[in-house]
């Protein structure tokens, strides 16, 4: 059952509730956080989570600078995951047609353009289980590639051992992205073909080579609060908190089991920004797949509660983003400025969509992939 709203709180006049929902101070990292204590900052009221929130954020960060990073999908569709939200898995008929890997001249034009509308990282997403040997070097020439243009790399390949995760380091890799989507409990009902601890492990493969971790979860699944509440206590709890958290209200796309899900309230959303901003307070937390369906007024209530990263450009992977002069007049409008800086030229709103769109009829032109399912033997 999905919970919309908080729990009362019958002292929200008395700040010190504030301090004492988390018995520490505001910038400590914690790695011990108990549901417990994560329930208690729930069941704030919004005010007094909000001022928490803005509270340890002011004290971790430029309270007016929020970073923006640019997401290419570098192999689209067709992977063998059964992610329920996905609509990329080869299990479920969304319509989209399974493409190669793009070529790094793309790749390289992508990176160019985003970096030009002020985009600080350039994150790749392949739809595998884990790197492809015959397409992996050519992933590590992509990152190279962005590298020499000064910008932050990010991947997401999907699994990575320690090998993978090495060789994605001495290529000059800064992020790996790898969520662990929802509570260990809640898990099984959104993935069966990879486990939580699978997860885990590749999350350690990437600490261990030395790579920064964009590590978050999907809210809006049909999960309870306490799943909610839990997958924020896994990452806060990690052996080192990730870098980078992105948190992402469900897209329910058409042909996925989760095309129904019901719409999480929005205030829920804001709350978990704050908590994610309390318990992990020098990461950088990220409004990611969902913003185009929030309102200007949603999305500053995340930014206030401690958001400071957003995906910036016309697509996330297969799905609709923000266009990137609304998001740069959004920023005017609340005198926020992107980390990178605002673009000293007039920002083209259409470069990034026309390297997509080129990408786009590429991969048209290239041969028809009709089967419904992914064939694992190709
Ligand atoms: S592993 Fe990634 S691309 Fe594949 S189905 Fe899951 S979310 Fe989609």
């Amino acid at each position: 059952m999905q919970h919309s709203a908080p729990l009362s709180n019958s002292n929200s006049e008395n700040n010190s509730d504030v301090n004492r929902a988390t018995g520490s101070s505001a910038s400590d990292i914690r790695h011990d956080w108990q549901l417990t204590e994560i329930k208690e900052l729930y069941r704030l009221s919004l005010n007094d989570l909000l001022f928490k929130a803005q509270t340890v954020h002011r004290q971790n960060f430029d309270q007016n600078t929020v970073q923006t990073s640019t997401l290419m999908s570098i192999k689209t569709g067709a992977c063998p995951e059964d992610c329920k939200y996905c609509p990329q898995s080869g299990h479920y008929n969304t319509g989209l047609s399974k493409e190669q890997l793009v070529a790094i001249d793309e790749v390289i034009k992508s990176a160019k353009a985003a970096k030009r509308t002020g985009a600080t990282r350039f994150c790749m997403g392949a739809a595998w289980r884990s790197p492809r040997g015959k397409d992996f070097p050519a992933v590590l020439e992509m990152i190279k590639a962005v590298k020499a243009l000064d910008m932050e790399t990010c991947v997401t390949l999907g699994m990575l051992n320690d090998d993978q995760a090495e060789q994605l380091k001495n290529a000059g890799l800064d992020y790996y992205n790898h969520n662990l989507d929802t509570s260990a409990e809640y898990y099984s009902e959104i993935i069966t073909t990879r486990t939580y601890q699978d997860r885990l492990d590749t999350l350690q493969s990437v600490r261990g080579a030395g790579i920064k971790v964009c590590a978050g979860g999907i809210l809006g699944m049909g999960e309870t609060l306490n799943d909610r509440l839990n997958l924020i206590r896994e990452l806060a709890n990690l052996p080192e908190h990730p870098q980078s958290v992105p948190i992402n209200q469900l897209i329910a796309v058409k042909g996925t089991p989760l095309e129904d899900a019901r719409e999480l309230d929005p205030f829920e959303f804001i709350r978990m920004i704050a908590i994610a901003r309390i318990v992990m307070p020098k990461s950088y937390v990220r409004l990611s797949a969902g913003r185009e369906s929030m309102s200007d007024e949603m999305q500053a209530m995340c930014f206030f509660a401690g958001a400071n990263s957003i995906f910036y450009g016309e697509k996330l992977l297969t799905t609709e983003n923000p266009d990137m002069n609304h998001d740069l007049k959004l920023f005017e409008r609340l005198g926020i400025e992107p980390e990178g800086g605002t673009p000293k030229t007039n920002p083209c709103p259409r470069t990034l969509a026309e390297e997509q769109a080129k990408i786009d009829a590429a991969a048209q032109n290239a041969k028809p992939e009709n089967k419904m399912f992914y064939d694992a033997a190709k």
